[in-house]
């Protein structure tokens, strides 16, 4: 089941899912509200990494079916709100992405940054808040997608395991990891907090304690359908594990 808010900006997968674990996708989507005019992007870039996390829905999609688990996305590129950055961030909205200018993001206004802000991260940002709160112990899990090739430079790293101050749920994910893959599974890479990355953990886990990790995912690794469930399933069946050497290891992550 698939709850929208009015404006579509945010969708709520399960939103009554019975697992502990709450599942997060900032960048799910890349689509562009008309009024922007797709921000002045060739329709090539539209679609390329920069303006999205390819396969990462599709991942999390999965995990939330296997955990019985809330899913909150953002249904707008992170090109028209970075929803993983606070708006004090310089690249909330930003102009250039690697290799690409957006136009459409150059000299905002104070006020034209307020209103995308109002507009697309706040329900966001709401909608997280409001299921955190309403859960008993979330275990609060961020989906994503990276680039093979990143400024011209391979990646070796397939799966990235982030963290920010509280590390227990990604070391425990680090100590179990070769029990469920044999990708090359490493430590706050190729992100780490001081990329400015764990702002969903730090704004949603941290202050009250939650168990928190960000996973990052080879987006060559996540093409099609059939690679974004095998993955999701092997991710769900080892966070369970994970859990279990946690103090939260009585639980409920509801693995079907
Ligand atoms: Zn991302």
């Amino acid at each position: 089941m698939t709850q929208n808010t009015p404006n579509s900006t945010v969708h709520i997968l399960n939103p009554t899912g019975g697992s502990a674990a709450i599942l997060v996708c900032e960048h799910a989507s890349c689509f562009f509200p008309d009024k922007l005019n797709h921000l002045g992007l060739q329709p090539a870039d539209r679609t390329s990494h920069a303006a999205w996390d390819p396969g990462a829905l599709g991942v999390a999609t999965q995990m939330a079916k296997r955990l019985d688990a809330t899913l909150i996305s953002s249904g707008v590129s992170r090109l028209v709100y970075d929803c993983n950055r606070p708006p004090s961030a310089p690249d909330a909205m930003r102009s250039r992405s690697e290799l690409i200018e957006i136009p459409g993001n150059k000299n905002l206004s104070r006020q034209q940054k307020q209103d995308r802000t109002q507009r697309y991260y706040e329900p966001f940002r709401a909608a997280v808040a409001a299921r955190v709160s309403a859960a008993q112990s979330p275990i609060i899990v961020t989906v994503h997608s990276f680039t093979p090739i990143y400024f011209g430079e391979p990646r070796a790293v397939e799966i990235g395991v982030l963290h920010d101050d509280d590390s227990r749920l990604a070391d425990a994910m680090l100590q179990t990891a070769a029990d469920h893959t044999s990708m090359n599974v490493q430590r706050n890479d190729p992100y780490g907090p001081d990329d400015g990355v764990t702002h969903t953990l730090r704004e949603h886990a941290l202050p009250a304690g939650h168990l928190n990790v960000m996973l990052e995912i080879r987006n060559d690794l996540i093409k099609n359908e059939f690679q974004q469930t095998a993955v999701g399933d092997m991710i769900a069946q080892w966070l369970v594990s994970a859990t279990q050497l946690t103090e939260a290891k009585g639980l409920v992550l509801c693995v079907a």
